[in-house]
């Protein structure tokens, strides 16, 4: 989507700090870092959210899930948190899908 920030990132308009690349999705770190380490993953294609993963596009949410098990052990990172945001209430502010990855502090549960 030639509007979105996201899109612009993976097009390379838009500077990112890079964590990981493949085929299928980009991993940077987060311009407002909540943790240590705080890094987003995303697929190439656009997705709106969690809210329109389905059949037809789901098999990248798992390669998501494996590139950020990989990531961490490569990090050796071996507690994290990954989040996604589906809409303005939960506090997603970009609408592109993203998992968010934190690590090195303490988390607290529930989320605020
Ligand atoms: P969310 O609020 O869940 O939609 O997450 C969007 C995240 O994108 C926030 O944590 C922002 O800090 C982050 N973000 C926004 N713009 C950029 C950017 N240009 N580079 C890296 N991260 C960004
Ligand atoms: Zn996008």
């Amino acid at each position: 989507m030639s509007d979105c920030l996201f899109c612009k990132i993976i097009a390379g308009e838009i500077p990112s700090s890079k964590v990981y690349e493949d085929e299928l999705c980009y991993a940077f770190n987060d311009i407002a870092p909540q943790a240590p380490t705080h890094f987003l993953v995303i697929p190439k294609a656009h997705i709106g959210s969690a809210a329109e993963v389905c059949a037809e596009n789901s098999a990248v949410v798992a390669h998501i899930f494996e590139v950020i098990a990989k990531v961490t052990k490569e990090m050796g990172i071996e507690s994290y948190r990954i989040v996604s945001n589906i809409g303005e209430q939960a506090g997603q502010t970009v609408p592109h899908l993203h998992f968010h990855v934190l690590a090195g502090r303490d988390m607290t549960w529930p989320p605020g």
